[in-house]
């Protein structure tokens, strides 16, 4: 039997069992509203246990040579690979991503994972010259990068599986143990990693899963004095909040943003409107660096603009689980009124809605705004929603100071001929990345990725991530 046959009563899965809880929820389908598991409501108490398994592990992980983690996180790879179908399903009934797109998630989680296994294996660290110090002669001094220990790993929706990934693979290459808290509508993900990485042998309490709410699990994980470092991917408020919490603790905070991309006057707008439409509504637009602001120069906006209205007219729109679908339902009815109300601003406000601007049941239809005002929530908030905004402008250097004009900073895109407006776009936009010739939605998982501003601190990529979640330590010999 697997968890997509029936609706299943899924356990907290601490110290290597699965364990009942005292309360559970039922976990609705976004799409159909039907019940498709239920799932444990931890406790404290709950948390509390996980942290002591995670603290029991330490020394297991610490002491683990290199090539088994690595094993560990390519067999985890393997079995993901075997089932990658009903991964995929998986996310799609939870989550409401369109299969075709859970899949492609699937596809990047087993890449994610391999590319941990790799890191698992060249984790060091460098040789010190201390005799360039006058008082450092006849001394031999190195690093070393050991694991920080108990890694608090808290994650959203719209990744479940993949964002997981992030944390769990250079958690477990790293040498560390990890109480992860996947997003209380998509623990499923989280859940069925779990059992996989069980069957690839990962030691008890290495990895603990509490699902429950934010503010009691997030809470205990973010001011226990035994977790080292706390991975964070979300909403900025949330993040600003644990950050303020989190005292001396390592933090890294991967957050939103109103990403946006730049059209310079010389591009051929039929080779980018394809790509263009599929980073503005892929997800329904539920991705932090998905394509949100769209600014056009003056000589070829009216062309981009037919183009792009129609091919988003094509999209199609329905069951997450039809692999035909494009665009389907938004993560909650909450985040539907939110969405019709924000178009609402920008219609009032005298913008433009070219197509889409309503909903059927949970479904936003994909959404284009023309003249949209800088001051509209749909402009300087993230939308989070199948809603893009295109608007004219006369330079490449307005609409850079346009990009830069935003709480917001992960990435940015700029298609154009121009190898010096190229150049000089890459040295001015304010952002964590800047892709060229592509929309800022560009994302493969062992680049380094994360923001500035509001959209966050400190890097992931399994590199990056690995050395956020290690502690560099000196060793100095004295040879005199
Ligand atoms: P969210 O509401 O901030 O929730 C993220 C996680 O934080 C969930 O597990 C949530 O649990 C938990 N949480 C809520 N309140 C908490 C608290 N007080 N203390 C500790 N944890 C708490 O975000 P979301 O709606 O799931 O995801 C969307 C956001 O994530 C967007 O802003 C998006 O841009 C951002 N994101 C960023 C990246 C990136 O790499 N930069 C990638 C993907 C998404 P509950 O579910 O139980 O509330």
């Amino acid at each position: 039997m697997t968890i997509t046959d029936k609706v299943t009563k899924k356990g907290l899965y601490i110290g290597g069992q699965w364990l009942e809880a005292k309360e559970y929820t039922s976990l609705r389908s976004p799409y159909s509203g039907e019940t498709i598991a239920e799932i444990p409501i931890a406790t404290a108490e709950d948390v509390e246990q996980a942290i002591q398994a995670a603290e029991q592990a330490k020394k297991v992980m610490a002491e683990m040579p290199a090539f088994e983690r690595a094993n560990i996180l390519e067999a985890l790879a393997r079995k993901l690979e075997e089932r990658s179908d009903e991964a995929a399903k998986i996310i799609a009934l939870e989550a409401a991503k369109p299969f075709t797109t859970a899949k492609g998630e699937v596809e990047r989680t087993i890449e994610t994972y391999k590319f941990a296994a790799e890191e698992a294996k060249r984790i060091h660290g460098e040789t010190i010259p201390l005799d360039a110090a006058k008082g450092g002669v006849n001394r031999l001094g190195y690093t070393v990068r050991e694991p920080i220990g108990i890694i608090g790993a808290i994650t959203p929706f719209n990744f479940p599986m993949n964002l997981v990934a992030h944390k769990v693979g250079p958690a477990i290459a790293a040498g560390n143990t990890i109480v992860l808290k996947p997003a209380t509508q998509t623990p499923l993900s989280s859940l069925f990693i779990a059992e996989l990485l069980e069957e690839a042998g990962l030691p008890k309490g290495a990895l603990n899963v509490v699902t429950g709410a934010g503010r009691v699990v997030g809470d205990k994980l973010v001011t226990d004095p035994r977790v080292s470092m706390i991975t964070f991917t979300g909403s900025p408020s949330v993040g600003i909040g644990i950050r303020n919490k989190a005292g001396l603790k390592r933090v890294t905070l991967e957050l939103g943003s109103n990403a946006a991309v730049i059209i310079d006057r010389n591009v051929d707008i039929d080779k980018i409107i394809s790509r263009c439409v599929t980073g503005a509504f892929s997800n329904q637009g539920q991705v932090c660096i998905s394509l949100q602001r769209v600014y056009v120069h003056e000589d070829v906006y009216d062309s981009f603009v037919e183009r792009f209205v129609d091919a988003t007219k094509k999209l199609s729109l329905g069951d997450p689980l039809n692999p035909g679908t494009d665009v389907s339902a938004l993560i909650s009815p909450n985040d539907v009124k939110r969405t019709l109300l924000w178009i609402d601003e920008a219609k009032q406000a005298g913008a433009t809605i070219a197509t889409g601007g309503v909903a059927e049941g949970n479904i936003v239809h994909p959404t284009v705004i023309l003249n949209a005002d800088r001051q509209l929530k749909v402009s300087c908030q993230e939308v989070f929603a199948p809603i893009v905004l295109v608007n004219k402008v006369k330079s490449v250097d307005e609409a850079i100071a346009l990009v830069n004009d935003s709480n917001y900073g992960l990435q940015a895109g700029i298609y154009t001929n121009d190898v010096d407006t190229a150049l000089d776009a890459s040295e001015k936009l304010h952002v964590g990345g800047v892709m060229i010739n592509d929309i800022p939605t560009f994302r493969v998982d062992n680049m380094p990725y994360g923001g500035v501003k509001e959209s966050g601190t400190g890097r992931e990529g399994l590199k990056y991530a690995v050395e956020e979640m290690t502690e560099m330590k000196l060793v100095v010999w004295n040879r005199n």
